[in-house]
């Protein structure tokens, strides 16, 4: 079995952003030599998400109008977390509910994706460096 390990580096320059990372993830895939196996993608950090979904620029403004609303970040008073003297409260819980991490099915040297799917990072505190860990295994 071979096994292959890449960091993708991000730094938004906006609090909030979507950035579809599916070319990344396939330059790492053709560096592996793997063809047959499995990728896992996971933010490196609690307060940034990997996801899968479409690459459909309505559906991420609706994602940020969703989320403002589940957890806004204004007024940041509002969060116990923030007490700590931090403001990124909800940005952990934007970060709970589009999730830490996919895990894609590589077949024939192809991420094997569902129909329209693509893999995103999710930033909900950016302005400053963060890190998503790229594993691949396989043969
Ligand atoms: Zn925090």
């Amino acid at each position: 079995m071979k096994s292959y390990r890449d960091e993708l580096l991000f730094n938004i320059p906006a609090r909030r952003g979507f950035v579809n990372i599916t070319h990344l993830v396939e330059d790492c895939l053709k560096k592996s030599g793997i063809q047959e196996g499995i990728v896992l993608v996971n933010a490196m950090h609690i307060t940034a998400s990997v996801f899968i979904n479409d690459d459909e620029s309505g559906l991420h403004q609706d994602y940020e109008k969703w989320l403002e609303k589940l957890a806004p970040h204004d007024p940041t008073s509002q969060y116990l977390h923030n007490r700590t003297g931090e403001d990124n409260g909800d940005a952990h819980l934007k970060r709970q509910i589009m999730g830490r991490e996919v895990v894609v099915a590589i077949t024939n040297g192809q991420l094997d994706f569902g129909t329209w799917e693509q893999i995103f990072y999710g930033e909900f505190d950016g302005r400053r460096k963060k890190r998503v860990l790229v594993k691949i295994i396989g043969e």
